[in-house]
């Protein structure tokens, strides 16, 4: 028999996002499904199968069931993920994408739908099942538009093509994509971390709407982990993160970064006493899209400011391993 906890989504909660269709800030319900997790399972930086489950296609009902009854009751933005893929068949089958869809398409008040998945299975019969809702997004874990970081540092096992074969589906369709980058993967030097993300920005802001800024955190019982406990790999740091919004921000798409574990020695950091301020300015930036409110951290004169333009200075030699 299912266990009670099927029943119930990873977690759930209310927020604001910023609506880039009206360019301005709305609610948004993020709701995270626990499902049979990810096939794929191998990326370096990855616990999300942690959270999978033996669960049947009916719990992944009841647990969307459960969470759209705490939905805000003004227009907002659903964010369905799963720790895996949405549109794989062996998480959420289609029939049980048919009954989502009928549960989203009663709630007039969603005003955008955005689901997670990997790019091999994206296809327009698939998108189809989801036209329910005005602005559907389409968000994938590129993390990258570097083929060799993606495959040797975080081996994510799908190429700068393949996502760019995906892309082209959704575009098509008429919906938008959401790609997320992530800052800092393994073996990458905090200097070269930024860079990375700005250039790989550059290859994808013509086809997403929305980049969203990942800051690698340490999960539990991951390849990551272990080189984080051997003093192999730090966090990026938050004015990393922060340099890497606002040169991202020069071109015309929404910039994102939610700054999970920001001030925690596995999460985003930077000395401790000014992550919060950091972590509050980025979170304030996501729903305003306001550079004004980085640009204001530049006259903060916390000291690991200077320690922070050292690493970057030293960082090929340091290759990104301080702990600090
Ligand atoms: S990062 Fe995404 S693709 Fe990689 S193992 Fe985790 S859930 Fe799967
Ligand atoms: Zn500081």
């Amino acid at each position: 028999m299912t266990s009670p906890k099927n029943k119930k989504p990873v977690s759930t909660w209310l927020d604001y996002d910023f609506f880039k269709e009206e360019q301005k800030a709305i609610k948004s319900q993020t709701v995270i499904l626990r499902t049979a997790g990810c096939y794929w399972r191998k990326c370096t930086m990855c616990g999300y199968w942690q959270e999978s489950g033996d669960v049947t296609q009916a719990d992944i009902l009841a647990q969307l069931e459960h969470s759209l009854r705490n939905s805000p009751d003004i227009e907002f933005i659903l964010k369905i993920f799963t720790s895996g893929s949405f549109l794989d068949e062996r998480e959420i089958s289609s029939g049980t994408r048919k009954e989502i869809v009928k549960m989203v398409e009663k709630r007039k008040e969603i005003k955008k739908l955005i689901i997670e998945t990997r790019p091999e299975f994206i296809s327009e019969k698939k998108l189809n099942d989801l036209k329910v809702v005005e602005h559907l997004e389409i968000a994938i874990g590129l993390e990258t538009a570097n083929d060799f970081i993606r495959s040797n540092y975080i081996n994510k096992s799908f190429s700068f093509d393949d996502y760019r074969t995906a892309v082209k589906i959704v575009n098509d369709y008429g919906a938008t994509v959401k790609t997320y980058l992530l800052l800092k993967p393994p073996f990458v030097s905090e200097k070269k971390a930024i860079e990375d993300v700005i250039k790989s920005a550059d290859f994808v802001s013509d086809y997403s709407s929305t980049i969203s800024l990942n800051l690698c955190n340490v999960q539990k019982y991951t390849y990551l982990e272990n080189l984080w406990k051997r003093r192999y790999y730090r966090p990026p740091w938050l004015w990393s993160a922060v340099d890497a919004i606002k040169e991202i921000k020069k071109r015309d798409v929404v910039v994102m970064s939610d700054p999970v574990g920001a001030g925690h020695k596995r999460g985003p950091h930077n000395c401790g006493s000014c992550d919060f301020v950091v972590k509050e300015a980025i979170k304030e930036f996501n729903i305003t899209q306001d550079l004004g409110v980085l640009e204001r951290l530049e006259a903060m004169d916390c000291e690991c400011k200077e320690v922070w333009h050292a690493v970057i200075k030293f960082d090929d030699f340091l290759f990104g391993s301080n702990r600090g």
